[in-house]
């Protein structure tokens, strides 16, 4: 049995610095994260407008939220609140606040439909959401109370909106409001996932798993005080693991200062990169793609550092970037939702000798890799399914006991569905993906979603969603249909059903006519063998 062992302690025991302690932070990652010292420090900068909050600011912020929160809207233990919002300065903030409450935060994806957000709400069930005004519609079919993000005296008829987050930034800080105390095995975050298979699931995160993986963050990126302030530029979706664990959590416990973007736009990107000065860059592969699609050299300025994750990054994208920017160095962290923390990245030195791989094991992990078919544990070279174990993976699926027995076995190992091999010096490789995920922009697609919508068109008697390989993207969903017989359905109607019902990164992109989906015999989509016939002619 491979096992790799990397030996490097990472502490978990929690003890803020008594002057730095958030004055009701009993939750444990928020007091891990706000017990070290940075005052003096930009923490946030919003690219768009300039608006920084430094260190002390963030924390008296987060501090005079959690008061309100708690005051006004009896947020305890164990509550959900959801944060509908693109990135903002105020996404940490609230992110932070909600934590040290104990309540546990859930996010979703502001482009998708309502009727998606519906689906997570009604799963969740949270008692309170954070959002903008012009997210606000995506949640008219609930009476949560909701508080805005964007303005700071709400006009609106949407008798929901109780106030803004500006207004609640008022209240006093008051170390006396109720409390239980909160242990690392609590829930704290809520994202959702797909997982291996089937339908978009609740991820349970720990505040075991945010601390293990903040101190992870620290450790592999370097981050230490001798590493000195680090400018970050986020593009990258802070409801999305990567974000909130980078920008929201883990990099805020380095004292870095965090310039946040709303969104990805090239030239923003560049402008921010050079106004603040910005050294390193961590990103999706698709970006790291447009970059180089550029002919002209891009003004980098001092940028030191990039990190791609999220996705498979093409070993000619790196050499060609390499090549065009040799002052750059192209790291890669891998993971996923159901691990929480990176669970295997590169750092500068090995990065420069291995070109595709996606590093060594993180701190305090265990990996093997085992044969789909026989379970059987490979040496190393051996290519199999990748299974981690370490402190920060999740607890389970949110009332998803099967899906949770499915990836983690009884032992604590995750499955984590990826094809991979790890090499005779212990440098992890990703070969394919063997779960049903699709990566859009790095952005998750599950298959059986889109399946079960195309099936409930009347001219469609069966379907099967699969990954098609696009250079941009990443990946696309392509559609393979059975037509009802007699119908002329075209592919352009099939797209633009789909179209009108998903959020548009969920949209099907390709569609092939059959006469049967093929299965096997107990009716599982055989998806290797449409995926061989979609690329055969590529
Ligand atoms: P998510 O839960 O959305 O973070 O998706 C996790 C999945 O993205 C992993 O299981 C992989 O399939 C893929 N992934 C993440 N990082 C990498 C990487 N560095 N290289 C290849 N695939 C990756």
């Amino acid at each position: 049995e491979l096992l790799i062992l990397l030996c490097i302690s990472v502490s978990l025991v929690v003890e803020p610095k008594s002057d730095q302690k958030l004055s009701q932070a009993h939750a444990m990652v928020t007091a891990f994260i706000s017990s070290r010292h940075h005052s003096g420090t930009t923490a946030l900068i919003d690219a768009a407008t300039g608006q920084s909050i430094s260190f002390p600011a963030l924390w008296r912020s987060v501090s005079s939220l959690a008061t309100a929160l708690s005051t006004r809207f009896s947020i305890r233990k164990g509550d959900v609140v959801l944060l509908l919002s693109p990135n903002s300065i105020y996404f940490p903030i609230a992110s932070l606040a909600v934590l040290s409450l104990g309540a546990i935060l859930t996010t979703t994806n502001p482009l998708n439909t309502p009727g998606e957000i519906s689906k997570q709400i009604t799963d969740s069930n949270p008692v309170l959401a954070f959002t903008t005004l012009t997210l606000i519609p995506k949640l008219s079919s609930f009476s949560f109370p909701v508080i805005l993000l964007d303005s700071s005296s709400p006009k609106s008829s949407d008798s929901r909106i109780t106030t803004s987050i500006d207004e609640l930034l008022q209240t006093p800080p008051d170390p006396s409001i109720p409390h239980e105390s909160i242990s690392q095995d609590d829930p704290a975050t809520l994202l959702y996932s797909s997982g291996t298979t089937g339908m978009s699931k609740g991820v349970i995160s720990t505040h075991r798993s945010l601390i293990s993986m903040v101190a992870i963050i620290l450790n592999r990126f370097k981050l230490d005080e001798a590493a000195g302030i680090q400018t970050f530029i986020c593009t990258v979706p802070m409801f999305h693991i990567y974000g909130l664990a980078a920008f929201a959590t883990g990099l805020l416990a380095s004292g870095s200062t965090v310039v946040i973007l709303s969104k990805f736009e090239m030239g923003d990107m560049l402008s921010a990169i050079n106004k603040y000065n910005a050294t390193f860059l961590p990103l999706v592969p698709p970006i790291l793609v447009a970059m180089l699609a550029v002919s002209k050299p891009l003004p980098l300025g001092p940028l030191r550092k990039m990190l791609s994750g999220g996705a498979p990054l093409g070993k000619e994208v790196i050499e060609g970037f390499k090549e065009r920017y040799p002052m750059i160095e192209i790291l890669q962290g891998y993971g996923l939702t159901e691990s929480t923390a990176i669970g295997a990245s590169t750092d500068s030195s090995e990065e420069s000798r291995r070109y595709g791989t996606a590093g060594m094991l993180s701190p305090n992990t265990e990996a093997k890799i085992v044969d789909p078919d026989t379970g059987v544990s490979l040496p190393p070279n051996g290519v199999g399914e990748l299974w981690l174990r370490g402190p920060y993976l999740m607890k389970g699926y949110f009332k998803n006991e099967e899906a949770t027995k499915g990836t983690l076995d009884p032992e604590g190992w995750l499955k984590t569905g990826d094809l991979c091999y790890i090499d005779d010096d212990g440098y992890l490789f990703i070969v394919d993906r063997l779960k049903e995920l699709i990566k859009y922009k790095g952005y998750q697609v599950a298959p059986a979603e889109l399946e079960a919508l195309l099936l409930t068109h009347p001219d469609i008697t069966d379907a099967a969603v699969i990954p098609f390989p696009d250079k941009d993207v990443g990946q696309f969903p392509m559609a393979y249909i059975v037509r009802r017989p007699g119908s002329d359905l075209s592919d352009t109607t099939v797209m633009e059903f789909v179209a009108k019902q998903v959020a548009p990164y969920k949209r099907v992109r390709r569609v092939a006519f059959v006469q049967a989906i093929p299965k096997n015999p107990s009716g599982k989509i055989l998806r290797k063998d449409l995926i061989k016939l979609a690329t055969s002619k590529l």
